[in-house]
Formats: structure tokens, C-alpha cells, sequence
């Protein structure tokens, strides 16, 4: 079961699970073209591991350890991340489309800075 990037991420995006998965299967990279545009990170459900290194390297907690475990409020994302291929302008537009319907579904999480945006997603 894949390790799945969530809201907390938008609006922090600072790379760090990418630095410290071993497999990097965590993209946009900062050194690929889509980092400045990408609304968050995505983490590649094929390629990842799940050696839950990338949990707490996240100051945001914004990465849950299974789909099944990705809060109600998250689950849209959860194939945002599947979708996500840099490189891929179509997968990336889709992915990022995504982003933007759960943004828009969730003015209250979004009102949440992204530091305590996790723990609203029990609410
Ligand atoms: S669980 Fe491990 S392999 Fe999967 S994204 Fe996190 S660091 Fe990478
Ligand atoms: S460590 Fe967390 S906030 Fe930072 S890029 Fe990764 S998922 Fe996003």
C-alpha cells in the first residue's frame, strides 16, 4: 500500500521527503521544469516502497501510510498522486486539476495554516 501526500503539503512544498526517500518516487522534484507550478508533492504509488521514511521528515504531517488510511476529507488526493508523472504535461494538468477541485471543496482545511491543517483532517 503506497504512502499518499495530502493537503498540508499546499502551501509548504519544501522537499523534504523528497530528500530522504530512497527510491525517489516523490515528484516534482526542485531541479524538474513542474516544481514551480505544482500545488504540492506526489507520491508515485508503483515506485513507492513503503519504508515510511518520508513521515517524519514531513514538518506538516501532511503524508498518511495507506490509501485506506487517508482521512475521508483526503481521499481525492489520494489519486492525485496516482495519477502524477513529471514529465507528463497531460498527467500533470490532471493531477493538478484535482488539487484545485479539493482546494476548492475544502475553503475550511484551506483557511487552516499547514501546519495544523492535519490534525482539522479528523474533524
Ligand atoms: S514511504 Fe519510503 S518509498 Fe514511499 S514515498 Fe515515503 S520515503 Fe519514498
Ligand atoms: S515533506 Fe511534507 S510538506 Fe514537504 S514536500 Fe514533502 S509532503 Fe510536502
Amino acid at each position: 500500500m503506497p504512502f499518499v501526500i495530502t493537503d498540508p503539503c499546499i502551501g509548504t512544498k519544501d522537499s523534504a521527503c523528497v530528500d530522504v526517500c530512497p527510491v525517489d518516487c516523490i515528484h516534482p522534484r526542485k531541479d524538474e521544469p513542474e516544481f514551480a507550478q505544482a500545488t504540492m508533492l506526489y507520491i508515485h504509488p508503483d515506485e513507492c516502497i513503503d519504508c515510511g521514511a518520508c513521515v517524519p521528515a514531513c514538518p506538516v504531517a501532511a503524508i498518511y501510510d495507506s490509501p485506506d488510511s487517508t482521512p475521508a476529507s483526503q481521499k481525492a488526493l489520494i489519486e492525485a498522486n496516482a495519477i502524477y508523472r513529471a514529465g507528463d504535461a497531460g498527467a500533470v494538468a490532471k493531477a493538478e486539476e484535482i488539487v484545485k477541485s479539493h482546494e476548492a471543496a475544502h475553503p475550511d482545511l484551506m483557511a487552516v495554516p499547514p501546519a495544523e491543517r492535519a490534525a482539522a483532517h479528523a474533524k
